[in-house]
């Protein structure tokens, strides 16, 4: 789908085909609350008769909101996020900066905002928020966000000197026609003439201001300019910059700041302060932020995997339907989690107990990978958040983009300011977070070596480490394997996300008896996987992450060759049409492969299969442990004993049988050998999340020898 084909009613349609049941009854309870604060106003709305009207009990309510204050916070936000969701599809549609104004304009002029019910609910909480700091914290999210929407867009059309100026004013406008025609007795403006009227005074301050062209390149074409996300703001950074690019065009997307030392001890500052209200909550208030967080993710999925699809290259049929999903559901689960997090208690006797408390790091950092952006992000602040730590996240910085809208979608949530900033930039960015001292943890997914790097530089200050790395993991099809599952298992294990995927089982051994009819299967179905346009949904291959990447991948093609492999099938650039300005590369399968050639010792991270042969399960067993790594592994039999046994035999983290590279939140994930240290996802990367404290609790008299 383009852009352009976005559509609200689809989009709507979708978010109500992907809301929960409990969803549902929220949404209930907040609808009654708007009708009652419209109908009887603030006063008169308590949570009993906000109760009677939804036809439930108020324990209910009380259960979803907490109090009455809770349940308007929720309900500000549903109206709120009503707001952002308008603005978010007009922005993807509109394609200009001025018609990107207009589309802020509309969302908050649209007709539902000007009906009576809405306006007075509004009204309604205006008139509260100086009595509430909870709702103070919505409405300052809400005004933040349409400000730096209307920032973004005008630094595209005016002198730097002129944004924030215009970018008041535009809003104040917008506020003041809203206001005045919901206070107006005699509907002074409806919606659409107050677009009109707001059109006109952006238009004209638009002529009146200088333009963006006297200071810089044409505001048409200006590349957008991407800050740090930190303390719950984009801050400005010394100025250095370097760009992201859609590796499927070549095209820049983005200009990101650099984080240096200032950046990042300013991070770490506001991190230290986040965490203190962050820490200080219990479970069940952070585990329904980060709910929330998840529930912005699901509703925004479309907008954020086009974005990934544009920052890695890969197809937007699996950005939609897994990258920003698994993250949302991380987030919910760690979020359901989170009320959980306890020590125990321990019997001592009867004069004395013991308990134990299970409590945060503090300051964690986080450091991703280019492959899975956002789910990187999400998967290593989720666990960390709902254990009380605060989170400085550096992305990739090949892939820096999803990570901010991370950032800004924990503020909309409630977050508070400074648990979760994003710092942008490279290694030396990485080692100021892996250096500091204040500083207790990092957890890094990427390669072996800068694993290594990571924690030796975290030595030097004792810090906790956990890492995700590197693997080149066997797959294993044996002789009375359902072959089509097998040849679907190997497809997953190599060419999902283009093959850039650390658990990919690159290396397939196949049962001699079964391997020449595995063989034709395989490059059958090899031969008809569409390799195109990311964006385009009928897209099973995207494209490589960089140039750079893509020449190496194809430099361990021809090493293949050299090394006496058989091509199957692939083994070149994709160069037609639009394609020869990206770094396409065909799905690749060599057969004939031994142990010790390069294309099956090393990690290459792209769309290459390696085809081993085996005749007997020990040797397969040695074979597929014969390796520095031990990241992932795979099992295809129908022998459930043979399954198990063999599993249990494979020195590798994360395994499957019948199945490959699916990986449940519930399940722990993680590495052997060279391939890591602990664990993400499931209940143990709560342990390595918190520390624990022992107190021994004494109930009788000191009995001391002196
Ligand atoms: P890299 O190791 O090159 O980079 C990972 C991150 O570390 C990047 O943000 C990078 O910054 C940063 N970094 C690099 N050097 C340092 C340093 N000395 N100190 C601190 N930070 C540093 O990995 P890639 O991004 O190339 O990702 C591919 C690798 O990741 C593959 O080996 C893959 O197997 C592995 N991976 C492992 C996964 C797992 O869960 N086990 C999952 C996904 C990928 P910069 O971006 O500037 O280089």
């Amino acid at each position: 789908m383009s852009r352009a084909e976005v559509s609200p009613t689809r989009s709507v349609d979708d978010d109500t085909r992907r809301r929960e049941p409990e969803d549902v009854r929220r949404r209930q309870l907040m609808e009654a609350t708007i009708d009652s604060l419209a109908e009887i106003g603030f006063n008169a709305s308590t949570l009993s008769q906000i109760a009677r009207r939804a036809g439930v009990s108020p324990g209910l309510v009380a259960h979803y909101f907490g109090d009455k204050d809770g349940l308007l916070e929720a309900t500000l936000r549903f109206l709120a996020a009503r707001v952002s969701r308008g603005t978010a599809l007009r922005l993807a549609a509109a394609r200009s900066p001025r018609a990107r104004l207009q589309a802020v304009i509309d969302a908050n002029l649209a007709p539902e905002e000007f009906d009576q019910r809405t306006g007075s609910v509004w009204l309604a909480f205006w008139g509260q928020v100086l009595h509430s700091a909870r709702l103070r914290r919505v409405q300052k999210i809400y005004q933040s966000r349409m400000l730096s929407n209307l920032r973004h867009d005008l630094r595209a059309l005016v002198a730097p000197d002129d944004v924030r100026r215009l970018a008041i004013a535009i809003a104040a406008v917008i506020d003041g026609l809203w206001l005045r025609s919901t206070l107006s007795a005699t509907g002074e403006t409806d919606a659409a003439s107050a677009r009109a009227v707001a059109a006109i005074f952006v238009d004209a301050q638009l002529a009146a201001a200088t333009p963006a062209s006297a200071k810089g390149p044409n505001p048409m074409n200006s590349t957008p300019r991407h800050r740090n996300h930190v303390g719950g703001q984009y801050i400005a950074a010394s100025g250095k910059t370097f760009e992201t690019r859609n590796p499927a065009t070549g095209e820049v997307l983005a200009e990101i700041e650099i984080a240096l030392e200032p950046e990042v001890e300013a991070a770490v500052a506001a991190a230290r302060a986040g965490q203190k209200i962050w820490g200080a909550m219990t479970g069940t208030e952070r585990g329904r932020v980060l709910k929330r967080v998840a529930d912005l993710l699901r509703a925004r999925n479309d907008e954020l995997a086009h974005l990934e699809t544009l920052d890695t290259g890969k197809p937007i049929q699996e950005t939609s339907a897994v990258d920003v999903l698994s993250g949302a559901d991380c987030l919910e689960y760690y979020g359901g989690l989170a009320a959980s997090i306890s020590g125990e208690h321990v019997d001592l006797g009867p004069s004395a107990f013991g308990y134990t408390r299970r409590e945060p790091l503090g300051i964690v950092a986080g450091i991703g990978a280019w492959n899975y952006p956002l789910q990187i992000a999400c998967w290593k602040s989720a666990p960390a958040l709902a254990c009380g730590n605060a989170m400085v996240f550096k992305p990739a910085e090949l892939t820096p983009l999803t990570a901010l809208k991370l950032a800004e979608i924990m503020k909309e949530a409630g977050l508070p300011d400074g648990v979760f900033n994003v710092v942008q930039g490279f290694a030396e960015t990485g080692r100021l977070l892996t250096r500091h001292p204040a500083i207790a943890k990092v957890s890094l997914t990427g390669e072996v070596g800068t694993g290594k790097k990571v924690m030796t530089d975290a030595a030097t200050t004792l810090k906790y480490v956990t890492l995700e790395l590197g693997g080149k993991s066997p797959l294993i099809v044996f002789e009375d394997a359902d072959l089509d599952d097998a040849v679907s298992g190997a497809l997953l294990a190599n060419f999902y996300s283009t093959g850039e995927v650390c658990s990919n089982g690159t290396r397939v051994f196949v049962h001699a008896k079964v391997r020449e009819a595995f063989i034709k299967k395989l490059v059958a179905r090899v031969k008809n996987m569409v390799v195109g346009d990311p964006q385009d949904p009928a897209t099973q291959v995207g494209a490589l992450i960089s140039p750079d990447h893509m020449e190496k991948v194809l430099s361990y093609i021809a090493k293949g060759k050299a090394e006496g492999a058989k091509l199957l099938v692939g083994g070149q650039r994709v160069t037609s049409g639009k394609l020869g300005k990206g770094c396409f590369i065909a799905p690749t399968v060599f057969d004939g492969c031994s142990d010790g050639m390069s294309i099956v010792r090393e990690e290459i991270f792209g769309p290459v299969m390696a085809v081993l042969s085996f005749e007997d399960e020990d040797e397969v067993i040695a074979r597929a442990n014969d390796t520095e790594f031990g990241l992932a592994a795979g099992v295809f039999t129908r022998d459930l004993a043979r399954g198990h046994r063999v599993i249990a035999q494979i020195q590798a983290g994360t395994c499957w049988i019948n199945h490959y590279n699916i990986t449940p939140i519930e399940l722990p994930f993680g590495g052997y050998k060279q391939s890591g240290l602990g664990r993400e996802n499931g209940k143990a990367a709560i342990e390595h999340y918190t520390q624990l404290k022992s107190v021994y609790v004494n109930l009788g008299h000191i009995e001391a020898p002196y």
